[in-house]
């Protein structure tokens, strides 16, 4: 089956390590395309159920995939293999279309590591799930991770044109970068304290109480714990062009901190929950952050590491927790970067992340 790419200098990454899903390939191709190296992955999301590929993940590879030229093998649902070889790390226009409720923001947390290293500008279109479980949601995208790597030298944005739930999605994102010329290293080891506390209590098509609900109950307990935050209401209904085509609605929480850190918090809602405990899952989502005093969450600590790896300099993070995910990162970006990290801390508790990237520069800027 995978005869045609070359064996030589192709590295095998076990798609079944730490973590075991995604993650692992997202961020193993993406790594490739940068620094074009060809890679087979086996196990494909062993750890998962069912294993294999599966349309979030498919598309992510392809988009990358096309961005890079690459030559790809075994990108079908359910696969439990692939290879790719990246070829030119281009540019260009292009529309991704997730086909499910996958999340678009998975998609782009693969892509915009490589966006980043492109000779060109580029820009999408990516159809799918924008406010999902288990990810990020486009929000934190947007508040979170943009204005973050923004800082390091990431050029780009990323535009919520309609939101799109479970079990159909057909959200529409739309992301857009120009070429960084390398990324400078994020040191973000200090707390401070809480400057503001916001965030978007969102609904499509469902009663305005709804919102509104979550919202109230989020402010109460926050209040309980000396936060006044400020809670904006986003109910779009049918003949809105941003409504989702299913009903959804959810909650996201940040707070700035002095130093420049933000914690997130956020909770989506489902059928039978009540609006009151997605605003209380928010909430506890963001206070197990505030209560450790670390200016990194662990969901940006996963996004980061990324980041930190390819950057030029010396980075250092505090993160609320060490994840799973956090540590599928940082094997991956040693194998493939040749990067060192230091980790003080265990799983699941506060850390401290350092690592002196890879410094890797955008060749196709400095010609110019
Ligand atoms: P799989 O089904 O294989 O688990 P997946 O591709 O859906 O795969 P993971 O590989 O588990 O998902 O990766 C999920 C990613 O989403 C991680 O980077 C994690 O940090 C991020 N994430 C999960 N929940 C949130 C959240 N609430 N806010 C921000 N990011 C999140």
């Amino acid at each position: 089956m995978f005869s045609a790419l070359g064996e030589a200098s192709m590295i095998e990454i076990q798609g079944d390590m730490l973590e075991g899903g995604g993650q692992v390939l997202r961020l193993s191709v993406a790594i490739s395309a940068i620094v074009k190296t060809q890679i087979r992955i086996v196990n494909v999301r062993a750890k998962r159920s069912p294993p294999g590929l599966r349309a979030q993940h498919l598309n992510a590879v392809r988009a990358i995939g096309l961005l890079t030229r690459a030559k790809t093998e075994g990108l079908n649902i359910g696969s439990n293999q692939l290879s790719f070889e990246p070829g030119s790390t281009g540019g260009g226009s292009f529309r991704v279309d997730v086909g499910t409720a996958g999340s678009t923001n998975l998609v782009l947390q693969a892509m915009m590591p490589v966006m980043a290293f492109c000779d060109t500008e580029v820009s999408l279109e990516i159809a799918g799930g924008t406010n999902n479980p288990k990810a990020p949601t486009i929000e934190f995208l947007q508040s979170a991770v943009l204005p973050r790597i923004a800082k390091m030298g990431y050029r780009g944005s990323v535009d919520l044109v309609k939101r799109g739930f479970y079990p159909r999605g057909q959200g529409l994102v739309r992301a857009s970068s120009r070429p960084a010329d390398r990324l400078n290293p994020v040191v973000l080891t200090e707390f401070g304290s809480v400057v503001k506390v916001w965030g978007l209590s969102y609904s499509c098509r469902l009663p305005r109480h709804i919102v509104e609900r979550m919202g109230k109950s989020a402010q109460r307990l926050l209040m309980q714990e000396g936060y006044d935050a400020d809670i904006q209401l986003e109910s779009l209904q049918i003949n809105e062009h941003r409504c989702a085509v299913d009903p959804g609605c959810g909650l996201i929480l940040f707070a700035s901190l002095s130093s420049g850190g933000l914690l997130s918090g956020d909770a989506l809602g489902r059928l039978g929950l009540p609006a009151e405990k997605v605003g209380e899952g928010a909430v506890s989502n963001l206070l197990q952050g505030l209560k450790r005093a670390a200016p990194v969450d662990k969901h940006l600590g996963d996004q980061l590491i990324v980041y930190m790896a390819l950057a030029v300099g010396k980075s250092e993070i505090m993160v609320s927790e060490l994840t799973l995910h956090s540590l599928t990162c940082i094997e991956l970006c040693k194998m493939l970067l040749g990067v060192n990290f230091e980790v003080e801390g265990k799983l699941g508790e506060l850390a401290r992340i350092t690592c002196t990237g890879a410094g890797i520069v955008n060749r196709a800027v400095h010609i110019k």
